[in-house]
């Protein structure tokens, strides 16, 4: 079947001081099913965000190809793009500098409504009310008498004001208590399995991304080192920075003493954009690395025949286990 979305190659430079460019997206390529939860973990600066803004046309790609139902995104122009923001729509970090403070509830969810002319306003935003669990009398209220998670349930609202087929959620519970953050995820899960929405699911936090997504993309400086299918990633990670990030999770059946081994603390700088490594980009922090990963560039690719949607890049993905046992009982 043809993914609803898909990106190929996508690179987007950033203009830098001094001349220079910082490469935020250095040829990403991922897709989509319906209905699929697709999840997208790295560091923070590994280009998370320029990414989802990229999808949506809010920053225009460099280069490379997304394509949304067989349309081509990054050339839709006009009505094309207006249908498109329709389709494919956004929840940020930040509910509180997302809703303006001045309007009604009533009037924050059902914007989009009025952008694009759609009818029946008042109707439709108690329709949405109760799909996100606040009661038909929030209509009236502002923004500030609500708690985080219900301007976050809000902001869900309002983007699924459209009916979109898919929502790019951007660190959409990263700033939510952890038991906020659980009914977040719990009804984005609701909403998926009700109307057949897909998602795509960004956050820093390995540990929120694992409970939605069927399959997750680990991304590192601009590239998806990883992608596979949760359970498949979380049991036998085939990228040394996944393992790493496994790692350093507590209660994660990949950490210390799971499949991981020891905790895996990486050592080397955090990568700097502007100056990229040669060869493997994770290499000066790869504790497994060998002569030829300063030399050649591991794409992303299949390294198992029996999985061919399970995606690694590096070269020693197959001999992993081995290379992190002897490295391990080097540091004893
Ligand atoms: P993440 O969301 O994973 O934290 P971002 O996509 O925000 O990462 O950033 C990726 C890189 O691109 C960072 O180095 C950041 O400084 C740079 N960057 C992001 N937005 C801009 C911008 N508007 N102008 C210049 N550089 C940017
Ligand atoms: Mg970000």
């Amino acid at each position: 079947m043809t993914p609803m979305l898909s990106v190929v190659d996508l690179v987007k430079h950033y203009p830098a001081p001094g001349g220079k460019s910082v490469l935020a997206l250095d040829g990403v390529s991922f897709s989509l099913a319906r209905g699929e939860i697709f999840g997208i973990v790295g560091e923070s600066g590994c280009g998370k965000s320029t990414l989802a803004r990229t999808l949506m046309r809010l920053a225009t790609a460099s280069s490379g190809r997304i394509l949304y139902e067989g349309e081509d995104v990054m050339a839709a122009r006009g009505r094309a793009l207006k249908r498109l923001r329709g389709e494919i729509q956004m929840v940020f970090q930040d509910p509180f500098g997302s809703l303006n403070p001045r309007h009604t509830i009533e009037r924050i969810i059902g914007e989009p409504l009025v952008v694009h002319n759609r009818p029946g306003r008042a109707a439709r935003v108690r329709e949405l009310l109760d799909l996100i669990g606040l009661p038909q009398s929030a209509a009236s209220r502002l923004p500030h008498q609500f708690s985080g998670g219900q301007r976050q349930r809000i902001a869900i609202a309002r983007a699924l004001a459209l009916s979109p087929k898919i929502i790019i959620a951007d660190e959409a519970v990263s700033a939510l208590d952890v038991s906020i953050q659980s009914q977040i995820i719990n009804l984005l899960a609701q909403l998926r399995r009700d109307l057949g929405l897909a998602i795509i699911f960004i956050s820093h936090d390995l540990s929120v991304v694992r409970h939605l997504s069927d399959r997750i993309g680990v991304m590192y400086f601009g590239r998806f080192v990883e992608q596979a299918s949760a359970a498949d990633l979380f049991a036998t990670p085939r990228h040394p920075y996944t393992r790493a990030l496994i790692s350093a999770v507590p209660k994660l059946p990949g950490a210390a003493g799971g499949p991981c081994g020891k905790r895996i603390v990486l050592s080397g700088d955090v990568p700097n954009l502007a100056h990229r490594p040669g060869g493997c980009l994770f290499h000066p922090r790869c504790y497994i690395a060998q002569d030829r990963c300063q030399k050649d560039v591991p794409p992303l690719a299949a390294t198992r025949p029996d999985k061919p949607d399970w995606l690694s890049a590096c070269h020693y993905a197959d001999e992993i286990d081995g290379l992190v046992a002897e490295t391990a009982s080097e540091n004893r």
